[in-house]
Protein backbone atom coordinates (compact mmCIF):
# COMPACT_ATOMS: atom_id res chain seq x y z
CA UNK A 1 0.00 0.00 0.00
CA UNK A 2 1.61 3.07 1.14
CA UNK A 3 5.35 3.58 2.42
CA UNK A 4 4.66 3.33 6.43
CA UNK A 5 5.03 6.55 8.04
CA UNK A 6 7.75 5.52 10.74
CA UNK A 7 10.29 2.40 10.63
CA UNK A 8 8.45 -0.80 12.57
CA UNK A 9 11.69 -1.76 14.49
CA UNK A 10 13.33 2.06 15.47
CA UNK A 11 10.05 4.38 15.58
CA UNK A 12 12.45 6.78 13.08
CA UNK A 13 10.01 8.80 10.62
CA UNK A 14 11.26 7.16 7.10
CA UNK A 15 7.94 7.95 5.02
CA UNK A 16 9.57 11.37 4.23
CA UNK A 17 12.44 9.92 2.06
CA UNK A 18 10.83 7.78 0.15
CA UNK A 19 9.57 9.74 -3.02
CA UNK A 20 13.35 11.12 -3.24
CA UNK A 21 14.22 8.16 -3.13
CA UNK A 22 12.04 6.75 -5.32
CA UNK A 23 12.69 9.09 -7.66
CA UNK A 24 16.77 8.81 -7.95
CA UNK A 25 16.56 5.07 -8.00
CA UNK A 26 14.48 5.38 -10.96
CA UNK A 27 17.36 8.38 -12.37
CA UNK A 28 19.91 5.24 -11.23
CA UNK A 29 18.29 3.04 -13.15
CA UNK A 30 17.59 4.79 -16.86
CA UNK A 31 21.51 5.65 -16.52
CA UNK A 32 22.30 1.72 -16.10
CA UNK A 33 20.28 1.06 -18.88
CA UNK A 34 22.34 3.61 -20.90
CA UNK A 35 25.20 1.90 -19.94
CA UNK A 36 26.75 4.78 -18.68
CA UNK A 37 28.37 5.03 -15.20
CA UNK A 38 25.96 6.17 -12.57
CA UNK A 39 26.65 8.80 -10.17
CA UNK A 40 25.28 7.51 -7.43
CA UNK A 41 23.95 3.55 -5.97
CA UNK A 42 20.78 2.79 -3.78
CA UNK A 43 22.87 2.55 -1.40
CA UNK A 44 24.60 6.11 -1.46
CA UNK A 45 21.11 7.24 -1.70
CA UNK A 46 20.38 5.80 1.28
CA UNK A 47 23.07 7.09 2.86
CA UNK A 48 22.93 10.85 1.43
CA UNK A 49 19.01 10.64 2.95
CA UNK A 50 20.44 9.89 6.55
CA UNK A 51 18.99 6.20 6.45
CA UNK A 52 21.83 4.36 8.36
CA UNK A 53 20.50 1.85 10.43
CA UNK A 54 19.51 -1.46 8.46
CA UNK A 55 15.94 -1.50 10.14
CA UNK A 56 14.99 1.48 8.36
CA UNK A 57 16.66 0.57 5.10
CA UNK A 58 14.38 -2.73 4.79
CA UNK A 59 11.65 -0.03 4.93
CA UNK A 60 12.26 1.81 2.23
CA UNK A 61 13.77 -0.78 -0.08
CA UNK A 62 11.37 -3.55 0.80
CA UNK A 63 8.38 -1.39 -0.50
CA UNK A 64 6.08 -2.15 -2.89
CA UNK A 65 3.97 0.71 -4.07
CA UNK A 66 0.21 -0.93 -4.68
CA UNK A 67 -2.09 1.91 -3.81
CA UNK A 68 -3.04 2.19 -7.34
CA UNK A 69 -3.86 -1.13 -8.00
CA UNK A 70 -5.64 -1.79 -4.84
CA UNK A 71 -7.39 1.63 -4.66
CA UNK A 72 -10.25 0.89 -7.65
CA UNK A 73 -11.58 -2.09 -5.48
CA UNK A 74 -12.00 -0.06 -2.59
ZN1 LIG B 1 14.67 1.59 11.93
Amino acid sequence: MIIPVRCFSCGKVVSQVYEEFKVRCEEYQKVVKSGEKPTETPKEILDDLGVDRYCCRRMIISHVDLLQESAPYE
